[in-house]
């Protein structure tokens, strides 16, 4: 079973804009997968229509075998989603953003606050547990953002352009903190426009442009090219 297997995905956006062109796609359990691609390409639509936000016009989407039109919520439970842009829950203390999400996912209070500690304490969060959302920096977000994805476990993590405008520190913190959760069995799918990115934590790569998969590769074949 794929972790994610996508078959003639196509996205035309009101208005008429084609942003996915046919997409077919097959992500193995455990991967690390990379989707690199200029902006525009079309990463975060693909990503959106993933994780139920945007609605696609064509195509098959399968999540852990959860058909996205036959099974939305199995699918939904599979998926973690960290979103590129948030402005959400602004006012609410780090920790209660966490135990918040839980909430929406039925986990009992008692255990996502054990979850919540943890995630805060894994990704260098703790010292600011108590701090409201607004009041921390790009960095720290994006880091609580990972933290919220996780909260119900998901099999399969997807981030998009996580370490876009975050400093070199807090992306390192980052790096190691995916690729130990990528070890314990998480498969994980980033986006992204960095090739150093894709190269650093990668296994395979899809370079999407102008809403196509221009070229399915892995890390050592792309190297070999350069
Ligand atoms: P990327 O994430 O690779 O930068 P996007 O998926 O955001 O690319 O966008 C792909 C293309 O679709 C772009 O040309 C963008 O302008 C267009 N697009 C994105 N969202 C919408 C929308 N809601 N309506 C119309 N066009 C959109
Ligand atoms: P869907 O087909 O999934 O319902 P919509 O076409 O309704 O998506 O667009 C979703 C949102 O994205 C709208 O609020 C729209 O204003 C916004 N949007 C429109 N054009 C673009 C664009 N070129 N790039 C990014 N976002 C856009």
């Amino acid at each position: 079973m794929f972790a994610l297997d996508v078959q003639g995905l196509i996205k035309i956006y009101r208005g008429g804009f084609q942003a996915l062109k046919g997409i077919d796609l097959q992500v193995e359990e455990g991967d690390f997968f990379a989707l690199l691609g200029p902006n525009g390409a079309g990463k975060s639509t693909f990503i959106g229509i993933i994780a139920s936000l945007v609605t696609k016009s064509a195509g098959r989407v399968a999540v852990f075998g959860h058909d996205l039109d036959r099974d939305p919520e199995g699918a939904k439970s599979c998926i973690g989603l960290v979103p590129q842009e948030f402005n959400f829950n602004l006012f609410l203390p780090a920790i209660e953003v966490l135990i918040n999400q839980a909430g929406y996912y039925g986990i009992p209070r008692q255990e996502a606050r054990i979850r919540a500690e943890r995630y805060l304490r894994q990704l260098d969060l703790w010292d600011k547990r108590d701090t409201e959302m607004r009041r921390l920096s790009g960095g720290m977000k994006r880091r609580l953002m990972i933290a919220r994805a996780l909260v119900h476990e998901p099999r399969l993590l997807i981030l998009d352009e996580p370490t876009a405008g975050v400093d070199i520190e807090v992306r390192r913190t980052m790096w190691s903190f995916l690729r130990a959760l990528n070890a314990q069995g998480t498969t994980i799918i980033l986006t992204t426009h960095y090739l150093e990115e894709a190269e650093s934590l990668c296994r395979n790569i899809a370079i999407i442009d102008q809403g196509r998969i221009a070229e399915r590769t892995n890390l050592t074949q792309l190297l070999g090219r350069l």
